[in-house]
């Protein structure tokens, strides 16, 4: 199938309304934020389960510091913009993300669920409480009680949110196109959700630079880059 036969085939999904979004590193690396696990990416220069267990705190701060709170020029792309604009036509019906970085919500999607939370707000790791991004930039404790102030980023070794996990299995039990954006889909429970939704008789869609374990039984498979891809399918929309 060509790429513009690709995209025509996704209008007409998205047009029947009820889709659910799911997005992973591949949608941010197009933000120009680095990919955690690819190859080049800056688990690449680091022992990811060393720096993201709670044993390693202490730098995982100082990682998510360097790394992460890139400031202002960091903004959506093309791709968080044209999923924002298909939920406020009432094509989508939600987004679920495997990102940190906020982008979806800084493009005005707004039911948006964060499965590995999110760099904001920052809590202190210890009475739980919310503090300031700035504090904990500036490497200040909980004015509370002294603990340390964290990203409420789920790190390995920790448990993933509930609410955001019970609100992933609604909308891929629900919806009539599941579409993946970025997501090598190896992880759990990344690849639990697409097969879910496959299951219920929704249509499959993945959208990603390389083939994933799924690509087997999904409808389409697009290996191209995700704004250029949605971009397409808006002219057929
Ligand atoms: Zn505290």
């Amino acid at each position: 199938m060509s790429f513009e036969e690709e995209a025509k085939g996704l209008a007409r999904l998205v047009k029947a309304g009820g889709v659910t979004i799911f997005s992973g590193a591949g949608l941010s690396t197009e933000s120009g934020l680095q990919d955690f696990r690819s190859r080049d990416g800056i688990w690449a220069h680091a022992d990811p389960t060393r720096l993201a267990s709670i044993e390693a705190l202490e730098e995982f701060l100082e990682f998510y510091k360097a790394r992460l709170y890139v400031p202002e020029e960091i903004q959506p792309n093309i791709g968080h913009e044209i999923v924002a604009k298909w939920e406020k036509e009432g094509y989508v019906e939600g987004v679920i993300t495997q990102n940190v970085d906020r982008l979806h919500q800084k493009a005005c999607s707004v039911n948006v669920w964060e499965l590995h939370g999110s760099l904001e707000p920052v809590r202190c790791h210890r009475c739980g409480r919310e503090g300031t991004t700035a504090d904990f930039l500036a490497g200040k404790p909980c004015s509370y009680c002294g603990g340390r102030l964290r990203p409420s980023v789920v790190l390995f070794g920790e448990m993933l949110p509930q609410r955001p996990l019970e609100a992933a299995d609604e909308l891929s039990d629900g919806c009539k196109t599941f579409i993946v954006l970025g997501s090598s889909l190896v992880v759990s429970p990344a690849n639990y959700f697409p097969r879910q939704a496959k299951s219920r008789g929704a249509n499959l869609v993945i959208v990603n630079r390389d083939p994933t374990p799924l690509d087997g039984i999904a409808d389409l498979v697009v290996h191209e880059g995700i704004g250029a891809f949605l971009s397409e399918t808006e002219k057929y929309m």
